[in-house]
This record gives structure tokens, sequence and C-alpha cells, in this order.
């Protein structure tokens, strides 16, 4: 049913799309401006002769909750877009030994047997104590924390032993595995919230458990068709997306959000703003110096940030039979993680990851060629790192780094095109603050009621979504964060709408 409130949403990244797909789903005008020229954000492909690349994420994980947010659309996402599931999930790479990660516990049992010698004992105890926290913690952490009471909810309370406090996802996971090389292969996934494992709250030992029991999926033509699929759900529901369409301030009377400024001086008025570009980078753009006292460029300045990643897209004139995906760990892994997030350091013996999926899917690559995307995890921009010095020498000691350690020793030899971004390219030209390419640190000083709340608590008619604000980064609590948003938008505006019962997906 059509109602006449304008929602104006700036940022077509993964949390702006999923909000305007619910929302014009519930009858609201929505209208996305990005300043890109495709959507996406770090969600959004790089296209390079014949070669096509995700820009930033390339694990689907929680699929289940992608499919929600295209059911609560009355759509069922696999009308929209292909999904393979992956197995072997990746494979890891150690100084001495590797891995193969599979998603069904046979195969997983089988390998750790036979590249650990301490055994596959303490997995079958990882997955059955993991499934507790997880199914205790999920639908806890993916409801709105807006106001100190909600911290009061029954079943967090009783969840809250489950956040194991407080512990590190490196320690606890020291109740199931001896060997640091076992524990790191169930803990580098606190990587993908830019944090270090033996920082990152044990709570988030989720993330492998969630990898292991729901597996990983890649999306058919590449990950960016989510943020596509999304697009062409909001403009068939009436809604509008304006790319090339750069904010330059939000329009604000008396703490009130009354609408957006673009870039040309053009002016529009909503009902409510939702804001999904980067937070901290919003905040110091968008909003006039003085306006702001919790996340005044001062107070922002003093929160903990994510690493940031150095990334090299190259498409290759030869077929390199490495995996979908390989994550390989420096050879002294403990000095690599100490430079990135402590000494903010570069190091020239580097953890990276790097992704064939053009092994898989040949609509990323021509014929007889391959697309690869390579990460490597670096300090965000506090370590003022000259990054128009250094670029170059980042770039060989990487190509350098994949023959020693995958054997690409002629790669240099198959560049056909190429594209880096470093932490400063993440700061100019994608606005994000910091480069933090993962948003605030998720450490429990900064989430749940600490995490910018989704309903933005120093500005009226102003919600958030995408990494920045609860439950935090990732595609899937992304699209969560969209979720509370829009329901906490519905329910200002009386705007009946069906949610789902949530979490049927869990797997008891
Ligand atoms: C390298 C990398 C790898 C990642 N890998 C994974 C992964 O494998 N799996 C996973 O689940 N997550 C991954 N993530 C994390 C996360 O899912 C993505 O970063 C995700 O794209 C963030 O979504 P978001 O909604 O916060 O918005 P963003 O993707 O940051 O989009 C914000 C949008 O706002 C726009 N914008 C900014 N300022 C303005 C302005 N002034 N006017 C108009 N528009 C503006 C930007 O152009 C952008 O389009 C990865 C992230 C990175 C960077």
């Amino acid at each position: 049913m059509a109602n006449s409130k304008h929602i104006i949403i700036v940022g077509a990244g993964p949390g702006g799309l999923c909000a305007g797909m619910l929302l014009s789903h519930r009858g609201f005008k929505v209208t996305v401006f990005d300043k890109n020229s495709e959507v996406g954000g770090r969600n959004r492909p790089i296209k390079l002769n014949g070669f096509s690349f995700d820009t930033g994420p390339t694990f689907l994980l929680m699929k289940d909750v992608l499919d929600e947010m295209f059911q609560l659309c009355d759509r069922n996402s696999e009308d929209y877009l292909s999904f393979l599931p992956l197995n072997p999930m990746y494979r890891l790479l150690y100084d001495d030994r590797q891995l193969s990660v599979f998603s069904d516990s046979a195969n997983m049992r089988a390998e750790l047997d036979k590249v650990f010698n301490e055994g596959s004992e303490g997995y079958d105890r990882f997955m059955a104590t993991e499934k507790q926290r997880f199914n205790k913690l999920y639908p806890c952490i993916t409801r709105d924390y807006s106001s100190l009471t909600s911290l009061l909810s029954l079943d967090l309370i009783k969840a809250i032993p489950w956040l194991a406090f407080p512990k590190s996802v490196f320690a606890n996971l020291g109740n199931y595995y001896q060997q640091e090389k076992m524990r790191l292969a169930f803990s580098f996934q606190s990587k993908y919230l830019g944090m270090s494992p033996w920082d990152c709250p044990a709570l988030f030992t989720m993330l492998p458990y969630l990898e292991h029991e729901y597996g990983i999926y890649h999306v058919n033509g590449g990950l960016f068709q989510i943020a596509k699929a999304m697009a062409k759900v909001i403009e068939e529901q009436g809604g509008s997306i304006h790319t090339d369409s750069e904010i330059d301030s939000l329009i604000i009377e008396n703490k009130v959000v009354k609408g957006v400024k673009l870039a040309n001086g053009e002016e529009i008025r909503g009902d409510e703003v939702i804001i999904n570009a980067d937070f901290a980078h919003a905040m110091t753009h968008l909003v006039a110096n003085g306006e702001l006292s919790k996340y005044s460029p001062e107070q922002l300045e003093k929160r903990e940030y994510s690493c940031s990643t150095f990334m090299l897209y190259l498409g290759l004139d030869k077929l390199y039979d490495l995996p979908h995906h390989t994550i390989a760990f420096a050879n002294d892994y403990h000095s690599n993680i100490h430079n990135i997030f402590r000494s903010k350091t570069l190091s020239s013996d580097m953890s990276f990851y790097v992704q064939n999926a053009s092994v898989n899917d040949p609509s990323l690559a021509p014929a007889g060629k391959s697309a690869l995307y390579v990460l490597v995890p670096m300090p965000n921009n506090d370590a003022n790192i000259d990054w128009d010095g250094h670029c170059q020498a980042v770039r060989e000691r990487v190509l350098d780094t994949l023959g020693e350690r995958l054997g690409l020793t002629d790669i240099r030899e198959h560049i056909e095109c190429e594209k880096i971004i470093t932490p400063q390219t993440w700061e100019t030209e994608e606005n994000v603050y910091k480069g933090a390419t993962f948003s605030l640190a998720h450490k429990f000083s900064q989430m749940l009621y600490w995490r910018p709340h989704n309903r933005f608590e120093e500005l009226d008619n102003c919600y958030l979504v995408g990494g920045g604000t609860h439950p935090g980064s990732g595609l899937p609590t992304i699209y969560e964060s969209a979720r509370i948003s829009a329901n906490l938008i519905c329910k200002k505006h009386r705007v009946s709408f069906t949610d789902l019962k949530q979490n049927t997906w869990l797997k008891k």
C-alpha cells in the first residue's frame, strides 16, 4: 500500500540497497543517491578489458539472511541470482603445511586428521558448543539497540555467559584445539572484521562456526550481482536510484534532518534520511562542524577502527590452477599482526588472500585467462604511510610473495591489466574514514548499544545502515542493519509490515 512518506538514502552500498528494497516494498517513496556511476559501493564490480572483479566482498556467508530480505519483498532470491556453494570452501596456506577447509564434517575431520597430529576430536566439540553460542547470540544481536533499556531483554541477559567476555577468539579456541596453527584455521576469520584474532571478542567464534555449518557461496557473475539484483527490486517497486549523484551535505534544521544537498547544489527534501555512506566519513563530511557532540570529529578521532587493505586486481592472459579462495598466513604471523594493528608499519612477510573465482565462474575472465583478486591486510591510515611513495614497492613485494608462496613465479609476464586500491585510495576515492575498510572496530565498547544507533541518536529523522552501525560489518549483518532501520521507520510512521519469523533457518 503506497504512502506519502519520502525516504532519501545516501549511498547505494549493500545496506542502502537492502533498506531501499524493504521500504519501497512497504509503500514508501524511496530515492537512493550514490556518488559512483554504479550501485554496490564496496560490493560493486571492477571491469577491466573483459575481466570482472568484485571490489570487496567475495565470501557470501549466511545466504539464508539474504534470502529472507528477498522474501520480505515477496520475492525469491534465486529468481534474481544464481548461487554456487563452495566445497572445499577455501585453502589455508601455512609456512609448513596447507589445509583444505570443507563445509561437510566428514571431509573436514579427515583433512584435520591428515594435517594436524592432534586430530579432529576438538572439531566436534567446537561445532557442538559454538552452535549453542551462535543460536543464543544471533537473535539477540540482530535487533535494535537504540535505547539503553534494550539491553535489559531477558534473552540477552540469558545469553551474557555466551559472550565469554573478556576472552578473545584465539583464547576461546583453546577450549578445542591445542596447536596454534589449528586455532588459526578457526580464528583468521577475525580479519573479516578487520581485527586480530588475539583482540577480537570471543563471541565472534561464531564466524568460523557459521562457515562450517552453513557454508560459503559464490554468486555466479560475481557477488556484485547481489547489489544489482537489489537495485532492480527497488526499481520494480517504484523506487528511484540516482548514480553519479554525490551528496554534499545533510540539510539540518534544529537537529532535525530535512533532506540532502547534492554536490550540484540541488536540494531534495524528505521525511527520513538513511545514511549508508561510511559512518565516520559521513559525520565528518556531510554534517557541519559543531552540529554533533558524541560523534564530533574530535570524538570520532578517538574511536578505534579496523585495519585497511591493499588490493591488487589482476587480469592475466593465462589460466592459473588455484582454488577459488586461498588464504595465506605470513610465515611469521605474530609479527605481521603486530605490524598491522600495533606498530602500524608495513610487513615484507605478509599474510594475503587470493580469489581465483574464474576457476568456477568462467564469466569473470575471457577464455583461457584468469581474474585474480589479491587482498593484503594493511594498517589503516592512522599509520601515516605515504602510499604515493610506497605503492609500487608494495605491489612488487605482493607479486614476489605470490611467486614464493603460490608458485606463480611467471605472473609478471602474464599481467594484461591491473588495478590497485591502497588504504589511501579507500579513504580519498571510496570515502572510507581512515581507509578502515571494515569500519569501527568490533570491540565490546563499540558494539550493540555502544555502536552508532540505527536510529541515529544525534539527529532526528536520520537512520543508519551499513557496516558502521549495529550489528556491524559483513554482508549478512549489514542486511540486518537495513531490516532494523526499515522496521523502525515503519513503526514511527505507523506503516504496517510483515516481518518474517526471523531465524527459522537456524540449525538446532
Ligand atoms: C576488501 C573488502 C573485502 C570484503 N569482503 C567481504 C566478504 O567476503 N564477505 C562479507 O560479507 N563482507 C565483506 N566485506 C565487508 C562489507 O560487506 C562490505 O564492505 C560492504 O560493501 C559494506 O557495505 P555498506 O552497506 O556498509 O556500504 P558501502 O559498500 O561502503 O557503500 C557505501 C556507499 O555510499 C556511497 N557514498 C559515500 N559517500 C557518498 C556521498 N557523499 N554521496 C553519495 N554516495 C556516497 C559510496 O559511493 C558507496 O557506494 C569486505 C569489505 C572489503 C572492503
